[in-house]
């Protein structure tokens, strides 16, 4: 039989025993139920008795023993202290738990800043510390926007589009760099990461110039060599057999000056940050003017459309943007045979202003779609060498759209087209007061 049952069958057999001995006194006493009374009243005050020590125990229970009562009582205070040691020890692994976590994130070579719903730092380790210049007891609280104010950081919060960091250069520091990525967790709760990215920034500003360098050194000898190819090419004493080498030399040339021209124009773009304004573009103006320039290409698609289904302008660079959509129409018009078509497209949504550019040609297999923007990524080497392309278009393109917050889609499907969209944010569109219905050319 359990402990507990055999208590409370004892207890049952005591209290029975109790009014049996009271009821039998009071019976040879004359009065049977005063004896049965009296008895249950002195079992009430034993009852009491025990209640008034466990609940002085249950008091004074860090110091004290637990009162010595057998029976039931014994088997209640027992139940007491055994879920008291597990409470004790369930506290003291949180406890350890926590102080490991807090151990191994102070460890942490980056910076961890947890904010609230509201973005108030709720905690954050030691490098954030460091990094962020935060101070334990001022800064706890406070919300993040008003610590840290670099106006890119202050934009990347409010986009709510955290699937990449942010690089600022905070006011503090001489020549560093940060790189912050929230990551969303929980109920509107934000967790910050930030590193030091200091050396990495050095060493691509060290690339950078590197390849500028390079770049603006190759110009002037290969401007020579182009103008001396060009004199011997239209001398009429040269010897005919060395009009196809000549020619050769000659396109090889304006492929390097091609090649410098876009790696000058992609430093140019890196080493400035994101365009904040620039002036309306009137969009519908350039395409008519990117019309004509495939047009007056001397092979290109039979049919060259444009598709225009707001008049509003573009906020931003001129001569960037009309370098990107340029770009775009001469890929599409590079890659689709002289029987296909090609259509420019312009419209303005909830989302946005819209730039495609579609065309009926070869197309590009899907593995190759996500490596489009890369530095001289072509998805066959050889074709884009014939067709004069220097392998750099839509990496040029890339970095106008990120200076304007703009994003490339590209769709393809081998042997059925090609459609590259660019989705420029609302705050680039300005629209103007006459809407215009759909037009096309
Ligand atoms: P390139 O100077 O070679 O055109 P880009 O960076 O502009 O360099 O384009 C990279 C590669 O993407 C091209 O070599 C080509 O293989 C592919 N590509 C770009 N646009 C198209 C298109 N409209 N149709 C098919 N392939 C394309």
């Amino acid at each position: 039989m359990q402990p507990a049952t055999q208590a409370w069958g004892f207890a049952a057999v005591r209290l029975l025993g109790t009014a049996v001995t009271g009821f039998g006194a009071g019976w040879l006493f004359g009065n049977p139920f005063g004896g049965l009374a009296a008895a249950l009243a002195l079992h009430l005050a034993w009852v009491l008795a025990n209640l008034a020590r466990l609940e002085w125990w249950l008091r004074h229970r860090s110091y004290a023993d637990p009162p010595d009562i057998g029976g039931v009582w014994g088997e209640i205070i027992a139940q007491i202290v055994r879920l008291h040691r597990r409470k004790r020890f369930h506290k003291q692994r949180f406890v350890q738990l926590m102080r490991q976590l807090q151990r191994s994130t102070a460890a942490l070579p980056n910076g961890v800043v947890i904010l609230n719903a509201q973005r108030e730092i709720v905690w954050f380790n030691r490098m954030a510390a460091r990094l962020l210049s935060l101070r334990r007891t001022a800064d706890l609280g406070m919300r993040i926007e008003n610590l840290l104010r670099e106006p890119e950081f202050v934009r990347y919060l409010a986009r709510q589009d955290f699937s990449n960091p942010v690089i600022i250069r905070p006011m503090t520091g001489e020549d560093c760099y940060l790189s912050l990525q929230v990551a969303p967790y929980g109920d509107g709760q934000l967790l910050l990461l930030v590193s030091d990215v200091s050396r990495q920034m050095r060493l691509e500003a060290v690339r950078r110039d590197f390849v500028a360098n390079a770049s603006h050194e190759l110009r002037s000898p290969l401007t020579v060599i182009s103008g001396y190819l060009e004199t011997l090419g239209q001398d009429p004493a040269l010897d005919p057999d060395l009009h196809a080498p000549l020619a050769e030399m000659r396109r090889q040339a304006e492929r390097m000056t091609a090649i410098i021209r876009d790696l000058l124009e992609l430093s140019r773009l890196e080493e400035t940050g994101e365009i904040v304004g620039g002036e309306p573009i009137d969009v519908v103006a350039l395409l008519a003017l990117l019309r004509k320039d495939t047009l007056a290409r001397p092979v290109h698609p039979r049919d060259v459309r444009v598709r225009v289904d707001s008049d509003a302008r573009l906020i931003g660079d001129e001569p960037e943007i009309h370098s990107a959509f340029s770009n775009l129409v001469d890929n599409a018009a590079k890659f689709t045979p002289a029987e296909g078509s090609l259509e420019m497209r312009w419209w303005v949504d909830e989302d946005g202003g819209h730039f495609a550019v579609s065309d009926t040609g070869m197309g590009i297999p899907p593995e190759h779609i996500p490596r489009l923007t890369e530095r001289f990524y072509r998805v066959d080497a050889g074709r884009s060498r014939a067709t004069g392309g220097s392998g750099l278009g839509l990496a040029i393109v890339k970095h106008v759209l990120q200076r304007h917050g703009a994003t490339l889609e590209v769709r393809s499907t081998l042997g059925g087209g090609s459609t590259f969209t660019c989705h420029f944010p609302p705050e680039r569109i300005k629209a103007q007061l006459q809407p215009l219905t759909s037009a096309t050319a």
